[in-house]
């Protein structure tokens, strides 16, 4: 496993690290949970990526029990967790978005599901039209000098939107945002490296990057249809199905993933480790985070750092074409 800075930040994340979206508590309870930490650890992995919106909270609590479970030294390993979608079926008002308010409660309710003192990533998960950058930037600076986050940073915000925070920050003396969590994959690309290029050059802003198979669409096990074991069929995430396969968008990012089959084909691997390695190749991605509901994927999908130096200019350019 090799660590990459969190952009300009000191802290040192492994290239790969492991989420809990959709999974955990719903197809990943605490034992299994426990199990793949395992294996994370075992590979090298030092980051646990989680939300106060992942199965309303449940999935931090399961995280939490096994992280304790496994009784790993708290300054070897990093957990995050993220604010905005609240953790209520019916939420009140204060309940979500990005309050000096909501921002604080839901740091402290992390810390409990988590069972850890404090968090070393903590991200806004995504803008508040609602609530002035500088409140949110206020609220982050605050929690930083508590102790209670080490971290903090944007998910899915708009370039600008990360300027006018690190822009109020210096103005203000506060600790700036050091991260934002996108989406990046061999589909998802135009955000990433177009709209971010400014922010990477200017205020050096680390990455972890969600999503590196398009939630299972880039394994190529959507192309004959839907299995009945896969996120695509989980009941409550219909809208992931009709917009990763059944949409005409969904029809046309298939048709780009039979395209990438045969390179990997070619290259005697699958198309899941390929498409994880290729995430690596971009040096401003910090860590890419993987998603898995079984051991096997997780190994399986580990492996793509033994393929990273396989992806040749050739190769490169071949899976821009397709
Ligand atoms: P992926 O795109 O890698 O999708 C992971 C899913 O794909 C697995 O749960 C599994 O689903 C399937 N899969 C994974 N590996 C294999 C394999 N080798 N063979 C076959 N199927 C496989 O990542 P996620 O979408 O899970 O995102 C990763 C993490 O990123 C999340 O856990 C979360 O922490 C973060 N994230 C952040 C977001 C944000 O807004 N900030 C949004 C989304 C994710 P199955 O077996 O059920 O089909």
């Amino acid at each position: 496993m090799n660590y990459r800075n969190l952009g300009r930040a000191g802290l040192k994340l492994s290239e790969l690290s492991f989420g809990s979206w959709v999974t955990f508590n719903k197809q990943v309870d605490a034992g299994l949970a426990e199990r793949m930490f395992g294996t994370c650890f075992d590979a090298g992995i030092n980051f646990f990526d989680n939300a106060e919106g992942y199965e309303r909270g449940q999935s931090e609590i399961v995280m939490g029990k096994a992280l304790k479970a496994l009784g790993r030294p708290r300054d070897a390993y990093c957990v995050s967790s993220k604010v905005f979608f609240g953790a209520h079926e019916n939420p009140m008002p204060t309940q979500v978005g990005l309050s000096r308010k909501h921002v604080t409660e839901a740091c402290h309710q992390a810390l409990e599901r988590l069972q850890v003192d404090y968090l070393d990533l903590y991200f806004c998960h995504r803008a508040d039209p609602d609530t002035p950058i500088g409140e949110t930037v206020w609220a982050m600076h605050n929690l930083v000098t508590q102790g209670k986050v080490l971290y903090w940073g944007t998910s899915e915000w708009a370039a600008e939107e990360i300027a006018e925070a690190c822009d109020f920050a210096a103005a203000n003396h506060l600790t700036p945002p050091s991260m934002e969590q996108p989406q990046y994959n061999l589909l998802d690309r135009r955000r990433f490296e177009v709209e971010y290029a400014p922010i990477f050059e200017k205020y050096g802003i680390g990455t972890t990057t969600w999503s590196p198979l398009a939630s299972g669409a880039l394994t190529g096990k959507y192309l004959d249809g839907i299995p009945t074991d896969s996120r695509a069929a989980l009941p409550g995430y219909e809208w992931l199905r009709e917009r990763m396969v059944e949409s005409e968008r969904g029809q046309e990012r298939m048709e780009r993933v039979r395209k990438l089959l045969p390179i990997a084909e070619e290259l005697g691997t699958s198309l899941s480790k390929l498409a994880i390695a290729w995430c690596l190749l971009n040096p401003n991605v910090s860590t890419v985070i993987l998603g898995a509901s079984r051991v096997e994927q997780l190994e399986e999908n580990l492996a793509a750092l033994d393929l990273v130096p396989q992806l040749t200019e050739e190769v490169q350019a071949r899976l821009r074409a397709a």
